[in-house]
């Protein structure tokens, strides 16, 4: 099954003086249970690309589905109920809700769902299981460690079931410790059939990916263990 088919992406910002064209006609295929780390240099594109694959933003050219949705010339509530219903965002910075407990910040997803209460409270169990963090449930985030706190995100991301989980550089606030924790629970949650596409810039962790997608200006240059094949423009 197909989770992501972008079609020759293109992405212009308007500047005051300069337009930055961030990407520059990206194609790309991602199957279900692939692992896919996104690599490359500072400001080649790697947050614009995955950002617009979250539909946090949308590009200003070309064609991309979603579990078979063509995402383009959607309506904003459109947008954000396909994004609530089939994508998880982990954040470089965590973006816990500080003033939430642990169980809260994970139900909160399920709640804008209208699910019931004892499905909430038995799905959040099983995900905080997964991340081996139940232990913790009634902490607040600014209770945890950094790798503790990443792994709740983690957790957040993975309730709602999606069909990809979008990480942005997991490891980019956490020491190598934490780091490698973070990286063995994503391998581990591959593994269990979740499809994860990763921006990172640290090749140690880009390794840990089954395909490796490398930007430079904008546009895919290399691919390394490639199990799909990817058209170049
Ligand atoms: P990376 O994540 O690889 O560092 P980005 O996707 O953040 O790269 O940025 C790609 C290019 O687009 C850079 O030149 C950056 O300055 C520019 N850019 C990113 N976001 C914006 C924005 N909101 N407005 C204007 N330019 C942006
Ligand atoms: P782990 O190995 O599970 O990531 P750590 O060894 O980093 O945990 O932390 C051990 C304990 O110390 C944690 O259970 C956490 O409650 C507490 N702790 C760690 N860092 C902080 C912090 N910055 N603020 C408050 N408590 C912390």
């Amino acid at each position: 099954k197909k989770v992501v088919a972008m079609s020759n992406i293109h992405k212009r910002y308007d500047g005051q003086q300069i337009e930055t064209h961030a990407l520059q006609g990206v194609s790309l295929e991602i199957m279900q249970g692939e692992f896919v780390a996104i690599t490359g240099p500072s400001g080649c594109g790697k947050s614009t690309l995955l950002s617009i694959m979250g539909l946090m933003d949308s590009a200003t050219e070309g064609e991309y589905h979603i579990a078979d949705i063509n995402t383009s010339n959607l309506k904003v509530d459109q947008r954000t109920q396909i994004r609530n219903e089939h994508i998880g965002y982990v954040f470089q910075s965590f973006n816990l809700i500080d003033n939430l407990t642990v169980f809260e910040n994970i139900a909160l997803p399920l709640e804008h769902r209208n699910v019931k209460k004892t499905q909430i409270k038995q799905r959040v169990e099983e995900v905080l299981t997964q991340v081996d963090m139940l232990h913790r449930q009634n902490y607040r985030p600014n209770q945890l460690s950094g790798g503790q706190q990443q792994r709740i995100a983690i957790a957040r991301a993975l309730v709602g079931k999606p069909d990809l989980i979008l990480v942005d550089e997991p490891t980019g606030n956490l020491d190598s410790k934490n780091g490698d924790q973070v990286m063995l629970l994503l391998e581990q949650l591959n593994k269990a059939g979740s499809t994860i596409v990763m921006v990172t810039h640290d090749s140690r962790y880009s390794r840990c990916a089954s395909r490796q997608i490398q930007l430079l200006d904008g546009q895919i240059v290399t691919e390394q263990n490639t199990m799909q094949q990817v058209q170049g423009v």
